[in-house]
């Protein structure tokens, strides 16, 4: 029989491309976006069912999971890959916009695996793969309340999977870097037009600027299709590993970040941002 997957955020970006490596794969796909009647790349078939789910509201996401129970019979892995990064200087950042930027990338993500999480019980097998980012590793300016929520994702994640494990479920945290074919900078450019700048900032901001070019510029040419193939490896190697790098371009930050000292990588990382003249 074939395994069923349940993914969060299919609209774009990674969802869109997880559903359809699954899909490829064989198994059966709960593809769920906020607005699957706009839906018009991702095909609903006998084995791909696009179902509502707003992570910020409960009984949709009951209503998903219920109706992809009732449709395949059992849910094996669920990727929880909805989220969005606020870009900005946190002063500048209105309160309600950081409740959200939880809302998504951390409540929501702990209310879907809420709602899987009986099923996966009585099954006694089951993997959890939450979507989390470089900057749930290491942080950059601009982006705290962004890194705040991945670095909670990373947390819980971790605590969780020693939590699940005894009873056969997995937990499983995959870090991808920069992609730029999703609609993850469009949306984080909007957020950043809605701010109020405050002037004391300006300098910072600029320099900021330029830093975050030239990491622009040393990226690598990582897609969506890649993040979804480790995505799909993650669910399926039959491993407890908990932590998977999916693009090569954070490889460097990572390894500062777990590998050099404390005082060398903050050192490391202040005279980038503010360079002493
Ligand atoms: P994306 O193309 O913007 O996709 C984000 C998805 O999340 C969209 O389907 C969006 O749906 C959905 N979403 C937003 N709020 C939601 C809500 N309340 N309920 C349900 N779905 C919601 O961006 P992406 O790059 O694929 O991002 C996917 C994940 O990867 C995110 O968790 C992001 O933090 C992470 N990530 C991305 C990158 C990158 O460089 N692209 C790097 C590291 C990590 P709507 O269309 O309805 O808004």
């Amino acid at each position: 029989m074939s395994k069923t997957v349940l993914v969060t955020g299919c609209s774009s970006g990674f969802g869109r491309d997880i559903a359809k490596e699954f899909a490829a794969q064989g198994w059966n796909v709960a593809a769920t976006m906020r607005t699957p009647e706009k839906e018009t790349e991702l095909q609903a078939s006998e084995r791909m069912g696009l179902l509502r789910l707003d992570v910020q509201d409960r009984a949709s996401i009951d209503a998903a999971v219920a109706s992809t129970l009732a449709r395949f019979g059992s849910i094996d892995v669920v990727v929880n890959n909805a989220g969005f990064g606020l870009f900005g200087v946190f002063e500048e950042t209105a309160r309600e916009k950081i409740l959200e930027q939880f809302e998504v990338n951390v409540f929501g993500m702990m209310d879907v695996t809420r709602a899987v999480l009986p099923t996966l019980r009585k099954q006694r097998s089951g993997v959890v793969i939450n979507v989390s980012s470089g900057a749930g590793v290491f942080t950059l300016p601009m982006i705290s309340a962004y890194c705040a929520s991945k670095f909670a994702l990373e947390g819980f994640s971790e605590a969780l999977s020693y939590e699940l494990l005894p009873l056969g479920i997995r937990v499983k945290i995959v870090e991808p870097g920069g992609v730029t074919s999703t609609r993850f900078g469009e949306r984080s450019a909007k957020e950043a037009g809605e701010r109020t700048p405050i002037a004391d900032y300006a300098p910072f901001v600029e320099g900021a600027g330029r830093v975050f070019a030239l990491l622009r510029q040393a990226r690598g040419m990582a897609t969506s299709e890649e993040v979804a193939r480790v995505i799909f490896e993650a669910a399926t190697d039959g491993t407890d590993r908990l932590r998977y790098l999916a693009t090569k371009d954070i490889t460097p930050l990572v390894e500062a970040r777990r590998q050099t000292s404390e005082e060398a990588y903050i050192e490391m990382m202040r005279s980038r941002f503010s360079p002493k003249l």
